[in-house]
């Protein structure tokens, strides 16, 4: 899934997951799960590695968090813009009826 934000996948090395060790899973402390507990690295998605360095994960993760609010925010305003479009459209077709009633 990291695989495809890369920006040339072949020459993106791979780098051992630094939150499981390479793992894919993490062990929750003894003392905080009272008993032998593994739970799936999110980190890696169990993958146990990953394709960028991790700061770059997750800038890339805040990066696509924004633009999925621009890509919000330029729908409602591209849904405004069609509204407007066919508004404007709909005074130009008034004003030819007109005209053409005119020059009748
Ligand atoms: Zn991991």
């Amino acid at each position: 899934m990291v695989k495809c934000l890369g920006r040339n996948n072949m020459s993106e090395p791979k780098q051992i997951c630094p939150d499981c060790k390479g793992n894919g899973f993490i062990r929750v402390p003894y003392e905080q799960a009272r008993e032998e507990v593994h739970a799936q690295c999110d980190t890696c998605i169990s993958q146990g590695e990953v394709y960028l360095p991790i700061d770059g994960l997750i800038n890339l993760k805040n990066q696509v968090d924004q633009l999925k609010l621009q890509k919000k925010f330029l729908q409602s305003v591209c849904k405004r813009a069609g509204q407007r479009i066919k508004e404007l459209e709909q005074a130009v077709d008034d004003l030819e009826n007109k005209n053409n009633y005119i020059e009748r």
